[in-house]
């Protein structure tokens, strides 16, 4: 009896516990189907990576839209687009000429006017060799074939070195000419660092210098030289997406995450070797397709739960927050948003790689408000939770908590693919998404029930997106966008504070890596060690300081 008692038991557990297992893991199954038709789709190379301002970012930002409209979640103000203006780095105006012997050669992508060139004209007759006060100059770049052949010498850097010295000297223009045919030639750098001369400045290429050794060989004279060159600030445009759920409450929840992507690499925030050479689409599956599923998904789920009725609901999808977090800036702005209107913002950026060793989820924003450490605690075991208590840190939460209101930022972590081509569908850890989306949706369930959460201002330097060996102990300016990492904030007793590096400062160089931004920045962080020395360069009220570092243990 016992024993078929026990077989019945067992029996019946297996009728009555099965059915219940399978709903659930059919659920979380669905979760995954969904994620993986919406990762994969915005992460295809049908979409180019993203980019802001370009028809992949505009697919993307109809799907969304499509995605919205299926689940039935309204447009907010009448429209899921959102879109913005911002100016991002330089580029060459289309009136600029570069005429040489009376061709004009600016069409050739040989032949350039320097980002740091002087906007003014110049012309006239040019001796090579002959460098006289008041006229154009011709000088070399490079001073050899062994340095024309070097992948470490800095031919921006070199660049603007001469051509600031001629400009001193009393040049009226400067032509660098590469006469060796490097393979490190210099680029036009829409994101120079460098501040612009007092006279016109061109490169030219090796394949344009050699045409006109020949044509000065037929015609034994001077050059003749006419620019006018004009360099300009990038005038960019991109989209945010909005939908709303409006429950005639007094204040608003805001979900966010950003959807666009670094596309091909274009604008020099790839962490790819060659990416200007290779051509590659950046897929940006974890950065931030996954983020921007879950988004989509949480829309869904919190307009399916009737219960969830003490606040208005707004899902924002950014763009421009690969470029400096515009998106989420333009729309604090555009919308008036501040702590008047909104409740608490949650922000998802890279939720999509959930180590299934570690389950380490960082949670970012907890020191804005004092309802978080509750919020974290409601993890319990399916996450380790990494606390970053900075209301400032790498993505769009920033700009909501710049504007008063509390944040929250998720981010399963930083990975050998980011900021790479290889950012890819496949390395998704889908069931672990599906557990961060299922603890967001708890926070939003048990928010719904507590009143609008306290604002507190943050001190601590954000952890970020990258996990270093070392750290400067500062708080870069996220915003910042003029070449460089802006300090906002230095932490006592830190590397940088003890090298002397104070609040305004503008890091340009780490050791032997120029700093032109963020991705460069932490590029060069990642290359120290504990104990390493070297020195950093500031730009401090317009003057190069060099400062020596050291990174600690
Ligand atoms: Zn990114």
């Amino acid at each position: 009896m016992a024993i078929c008692r026990l077989t019945i038991c067992l029996a019946l557990a297996g009728v009555l516990f099965q059915p219940v297992a399978n709903a659930q893991r059919k659920s979380d199954e669905q979760l995954v189907q969904q994620l993986k038709s919406d990762i994969g789709y915005l992460a295809s190379d049908a979409l180019e990576g993203r980019r802001t301002g370009t028809p992949g970012e505009l697919k993307a930002a109809e799907y969304i839209e499509k995605r919205y409209q299926q689940m039935r979640v309204a447009p907010y103000k009448n429209s899921y687009f959102h879109p913005f203006r911002f100016t991002y780095g330089k580029e060459v105006a289309p009136t600029t000429r570069i005429v040489i012997n009376g061709v004009d050669v600016k069409s050739n992508d040989n032949c350039f006017p320097f980002p740091f060139s002087a906007n003014k004209k110049a012309s006239g007759e040019i001796l090579p060799d002959v460098m006289e006060q008041g006229s154009a100059w011709m000088m070399p770049l490079y001073a050899s074939q062994e340095e024309a052949d070097n992948p470490h010498f800095d031919a921006e850097k070199a660049s603007f070195e001469k051509c600031r010295e001629a400009a001193k000297q009393g040049a009226s223009a400067v032509i660098l000419f590469d006469s060796y045919g490097s393979k490190y030639a210099p680029t036009f750098n829409s994101q120079s660092i460098y501040e612009t001369v007092a006279v016109p400045v061109v490169f030219m290429g090796n394949k344009v210098w050699k045409k006109l050794v020949v044509d000065r060989q037929a015609n034994k004279g001077a050059v003749t030289v006419s620019l006018d060159i004009e360099i300009t600030k990038t005038e960019r445009s991109g989209n945010n997406l909005a939908a709303y759920i409006d429950n005639n409450a007094a204040y608003t929840v805001v979900l966010g995450a950003h959807y666009d992507h670094l596309g091909y690499g274009e604008d020099h925030n790839s962490l790819h070797a060659n990416a200007a050479k290779d051509h590659l689409v950046h897929h940006g599956a974890d950065d931030n397709a996954s983020g921007t599923a879950a988004l989509l998904e949480m829309a869904g789920r919190i307009k399916a739960n009737k219960k969830l009725r003490h606040y208005n609901y707004l899902f924002v999808n950014f763009s421009g927050e690969e470029l400096g977090l515009f998106g989420s800036k333009a729309f604090v702005k555009q919308e008036g948003l501040d702590s008047n209107k909104i409740a608490y913002m949650l922000n998802m950026d890279m939720v999509g790689r959930l180590n299934d060793s570690t389950h380490a989820l960082t949670v970012g924003g907890v020191g804005t408000s004092p309802s978080w450490a509750e919020v974290v605690a409601m993890a319990g075991s399916d996450f380790k939770v990494v606390i970053d208590s900075a209301g400032v840190g790498p993505s769009d939460h920033t700009s909501f908590y710049n504007a008063g209101i509390p944040v929250l930022f998720f981010f399963t972590g930083t990975h050998k693919d980011y900021h790479k081509p290889s950012d890819l569908p496949e390395a998704i850890n889908y069931q672990g998404e599906v557990d961060v989306l299922k603890y967001v949706t708890r926070v939003v369930e048990k928010m719904d029930k507590e009143q609008k959460p306290h604002y507190l201002v943050t001190k601590q330097a954000s952890v970020g997106k990258s996990r270093f060996k070392v750290s400067m102990g500062i708080m870069p300016d996220y915003t910042f966008d003029g070449g460089g990492v802006k300090v906002d904030g230095v932490t006592d007793n830190k590397p940088a504070a003890r090298a002397g590096v104070k609040v305004g400062d503008i890091v340009i160089q780490l050791g032997d890596n120029k700093i032109t931004g963020m991705q460069s920045y932490m590029e060069a962080l990642g290359k120290f060690g504990a104990g390493d020395k070297t020195q950093v360069t500031v730009k401090r009220e317009g003057k190069e300081v060099v400062l020596p570092l050291e990174f600690v243990k």
